[in-house]
């Protein structure tokens, strides 16, 4: 946000957007799109994204929108709740009252602040960064990886899908066919027992190539997950453990010094999480909750100011698991 008032060196966002009185024309459309497959996730089959696409005009006729996108099962608010709450805000909203949009509903949070926030931005262009690519479980990633014909990019596989002594088998043939310049990640979504993901540390840490290895138990166990961290040389990160800026905080102030996974869309008000990335410094990689393109134009400008630059982001085009 470029925009500066006279006499300060502060960006206006930073001096809270709820000291400025505006009030705004509020309209918000649910959306609901079938995925062309239904995308196997840990909770089961998912088939429709519904969401909510909103909009704030303010008194220059200016007009700023956003979405909402909520992950029920990730720990967000449900479609229901967040309709019922933009139906109760009725056609106009002020900054008081989009400040104190509650924490329970996190993807609310994000859309509206997002809504809010891109009437600041004359350009909401998807900035240029590197994407993952999401391989296939089990042994078909083989043939995936064998078929790119790039050096570099970075790759994500699931792990604790199939048989483990096999997955690993698979990972070792994995390594021998990633381009020099390439990264591989894997994503266990909280799925290992805790022998298995030893096993496995044991694994990525002599063949040292792995970036990380994400959420390896359910994020009850982050006790475990942090001697983990300490205990093994591979990198680790948390996704589910770190739904809601919420739990983000709680993680990296219970001793967290690995990477944060983050769902933006459900992570609450985007300027709570700057002022979180910017006071901590911490190694953040962005992924998506498959917004639409305006959702996804917000996080993405998000990560291009927050997340680490050597990490890829998770919005591969074929990324279709978390
Ligand atoms: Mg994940």
């Amino acid at each position: 946000m470029g925009l500066f008032i006279s006499g300060f060196q502060h960006p206006v966002e930073n001096l809270s957007l709820t000291e400025m009185n505006e009030i705004y024309q509020f309209q918000f459309h649910p959306y609901k799109y079938p995925f062309p497959q239904p995308l196997l996730t840990s909770h089961g089959n998912w088939a429709v994204r519904e969401g909510i696409i909103v909009s704030l005009r303010d008194d220059n006729g200016r007009i700023g929108r956003g979405e909402i996108a909520p992950l029920p099962w990730f720990g967000s608010e449900t479609f229901a709740m967040a309709r019922n709450f933009c139906h109760q805000l009725g056609e106009e909203v002020n900054n008081q009252e989009i400040a104190a949009i509650p924490d329970s509903l996190p993807a609310t949070q994000f859309g509206i602040i997002s809504a809010q926030e891109a009437l600041e931005c004359s350009q909401p262009q998807i900035p240029s960064l590197h994407y993952t690519y999401l391989l296939p479980a089990g042994a078909a990633a083989l043939q995936v990886l064998a078929s790119y014909k790039g050096e570099e990019g970075t790759f994500k596989w699931k792990i604790g899908v199939g048989d483990p002594v096999e997955e690993r088998e698979i990972l070792a043939q994995l390594a021998q066919i990633l381009p020099p310049g390439a990264k591989l990640r894997l994503d266990a979504n909280g799925g290992l027992t805790l022998p298995e993901a030893q096993k496995w540390l044991e694994v990525t840490d002599q063949m040292n190539l792995v970036e990380f290895l994400e959420q390896p138990l359910p994020h009850q166990q982050f006790p475990n997950m942090l001697a983990l961290s300490y205990n093994y040389q591979t990198t680790l990160a948390l996704d589910e453990s770190v739904a809601t800026a919420k739990q983000l905080e709680a993680c990296y102030h219970g001793g967290w010094k690995g990477i944060f996974v983050i769902k933006a869309a459900i992570a609450g008000s985007p300027q709570r999480l700057r002022r979180f990335c910017h006071q901590y410094e911490i190694d953040a990689v962005f992924s998506s909750v498959f917004e639409t393109s305006i959702g996804r134009t917000a996080v993405l400008r998000l990560a291009a100011e927050l997340s680490s630059p050597h990490r890829a982001v998770g919005f591969g085009v074929n990324h279709w698991l978390f």
